[in-house]
């Protein structure tokens, strides 16, 4: 029988979010749940295990909304504000089951995490839990495989305007969030994905995110069938560009939930 992972979208929103702080675009105004997007972040569930890619400003909602319960383990892309800075909303899980959250992330994220969060990495006091408990678990290279909470992840790693960004891969599917630039070698390794989740800010050009045409163009490069877009900015409306998608590509949103081949 073939294992399959479930995903489950707790965000799907570009930095600032859907609505927007201030703003009052039509995407911004409009009540179609669609058009209301968290900072974009997944939950998977992969043989028993829960893990989380990414705690950005949201977490906390987005804890509450999915009923989070436990969790296994983090992954991090990259260290953009719209990604770690929930990291402290981990500490409720410490609190609650007293154990320490394995956390994987590349030797470029943990350098920018001891510098930003320096109370995170500071030695536990006795009986004190006053931070979020975290073991940071590194990637030995830019792209290979590792064990991660007894599950094989693949993992590639690219630049986001000079920021560098892991994707991961589990079965059939990749996550790759925060995407600009991408090497032959990051495209090779992810022959064979069927399900792909990309970013794709919106339709004009942007210096730090892919448009969908040619976040488009990549997926085809890497052979997807299907390709879910993310990160997803408030110049989009969910409708106007989802119905205009081709075939095998569609605008996620918060709560979607897909499952992959194992
Ligand atoms: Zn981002
Ligand atoms: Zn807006």
């Amino acid at each position: 029988m073939t294992q399959t992972g479930k995903l489950v979208f707790l965000g799907t929103g570009g930095s600032a979010g859907v609505p927007m702080i201030a703003c009052s675009c039509a995407t911004c105004l409009s009540q179609d749940i669609k058009n209301k997007r968290l900072r974009s972040s997944v939950l998977l569930e992969i043989k028993g295990k829960t893990l989380l890619i990414d705690a950005g400003p949201d977490f906390r909602a987005q804890a509450l909304a999915y009923h989070l319960k436990k969790l296994d383990g983090i992954l991090l892309t990259h260290t953009h504000f719209d990604h770690v800075s929930g990291l402290d909303e981990l500490r409720a899980f410490y609190v609650l089951h007293g154990h320490v959250l394995p956390v994987l992330v590349s030797k470029q994220t943990l350098h920018t995490l001891k510098k930003r969060y320096d109370y995170l990495f500071e030695e536990r006091q006795d009986g004190a839990n006053l931070t979020a408990q975290l073991e940071f678990h590194l990637l030995k290279s830019e792209w290979g495989c590792t064990q991660f909470c007894g599950l094989p992840v693949h993992y590639v790693s690219y630049q986001q305007a000079g920021v560098p960004v892991n994707g991961f891969r589990f079965g059939s599917l990749a996550y790759l969030t925060d995407i600009k630039e991408i090497s032959h070698e990051v495209i090779d390794a992810l022959a064979g994905v069927e399900v792909l989740v990309m970013s794709a800010l919106r339709e004009k050009p942007s210096k730090m995110h892919l448009t969908f045409q040619e976040a488009m163009t990549l997926a085809q490069k890497i052979g997807a069938q299907q390709t879910y877009f993310t990160h997803i900015g408030h110049e989009t409306e969910h409708h106007a560009i989802n119905d205009r998608l081709p075939k095998g590509y569609a605008l996620a949103y918060d709560g979607l939930q897909i499952s992959f081949k194992l």
